[in-house]
């Protein structure tokens, strides 16, 4: 061991969780590795804080510079096919279960990709905690990205208590679940069997019991005789502008929609979205996508008359 420090033990279901918390609040001593200890995972912390003790560390080699990679849960999706990095990235993070790489682009109905193991345990499957919440995925059968953990955030936070939400492209919960929070009810639906699988494990390991999963086409859903929703998610930029009629006789008149898009102009999806609602409109980029593509959310108030 080098050197000295304040350090932090947790349990390691927790260890993912605290080491973005310790990040975001700059406590995180990035000089240091973090290590295991029986069941928990200590990590070097700048300074004393609540619970902290003093433990040895070894430091992070100056040169060790990590290859840019996506963290999903204990697993890391690498952009190079570079195996010797894969396997620096695994050892520098005691956390990390596999490091994998996309072997093609995302694709299909269901939006999943296939994925060849760099390093590590052979695994597709992990278990992602965002904001308190858990989500079992698996990324070769139903489609996840942690990236949009934020966004979730965001959604929520727009929300009054009691709504009544629908996700129309649920995948394994991850919106569906995260605004359960503050919903009386999300009817949360998919076409994918393997994601409505894991949406129903994600709900009960959420302990949520106001989400109802479903498998089911969007397309369908009108003819169901659902009362009107508050909010209607749909996130499957591809395809989501297509089914946004449907989203509107979904929605309460007063509602509101988040569209996800994939676009290449700003405001593509404008003439769409005023064929079902003169209502206030906003448009915010959330990531980009390729060289001149990016994902948006369109937040859509809708208003029925006058269209
Ligand atoms: N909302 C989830 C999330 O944020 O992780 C999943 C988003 S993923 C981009 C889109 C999802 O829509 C996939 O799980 C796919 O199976 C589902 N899907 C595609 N077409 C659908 C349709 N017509 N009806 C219902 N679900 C559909």
């Amino acid at each position: 061991m080098d050197k000295e420090q304040w350090c932090l033990a947790v349990p390691k279901r927790e260890a993912e969780q605290t080491r973005r918390r310790l990040l975001e609040e700059g406590l995180l001593d990035r000089g240091l590795k973090p290590r295991p200890e029986g069941d928990a995972i200590l990590f070097p912390v700048a300074r004393e804080i609540a619970g902290a003790a003093w433990c040895e560390f070894e430091a992070v080699p100056e040169r060790a510079e990590l290859p840019r990679h996506e963290l999903v849960g204990g697993i890391a999706i690498m952009q190079d096919d570079d195996p010797e990095a894969a396997r620096m990235l695994l050892s520098s993070r005691p956390s990390l279960q596999t490091v994998l790489f996309p072997a093609g682009p995302v694709e299909g109905e269901y939006r999943t990709r296939r994925f060849t193991v760099l390093a590590g345990t052979p695994i597709t499957c992990t278990r992602v905690t965002e904001y308190g919440l858990y989500f079992d995925v698996d990324l070769a059968l139903a489609y996840f990205s942690a990236r949009l953990s934020t966004e979730r955030q965001r959604v929520l936070e727009t929300m009054e208590e009691g709504e009544r939400v629908l996700d129309m492209f649920a995948g394994v919960g991850p919106f569906a679940i995260s605004l359960a929070r503050r919903a009386a009810l999300v009817v949360a639906a998919d076409l994918n069997p393997a994601a409505v699988h894991l949406l129903v494990h994600n709900i009960a390991l959420n302990r949520a019991k106001n989400v109802i999963p479903m498998l089911a086409d969007a397309g369908n859903l009108t003819g169901i005789g659902f009362p009107p929703f508050d909010r209607i998610v749909m996130n499957l930029p591809l395809a989501a502008p297509q089914f946004l009629p449907a989203a509107a006789a979904l929605c309460r008149d007063g509602g509101t929609i988040h569209l996800y898009a994939l676009e290449e102009q700003e405001g593509e999806f404008l003439p769409l979205i005023r064929a079902v609602t003169s209502g206030e409109v906003t448009e915010r980029q959330v990531r980009t996508y390729s060289p001149g593509k990016w994902h948006a959310v369109y937040d859509i108030v809708v208003e029925k008359e006058g269209c």
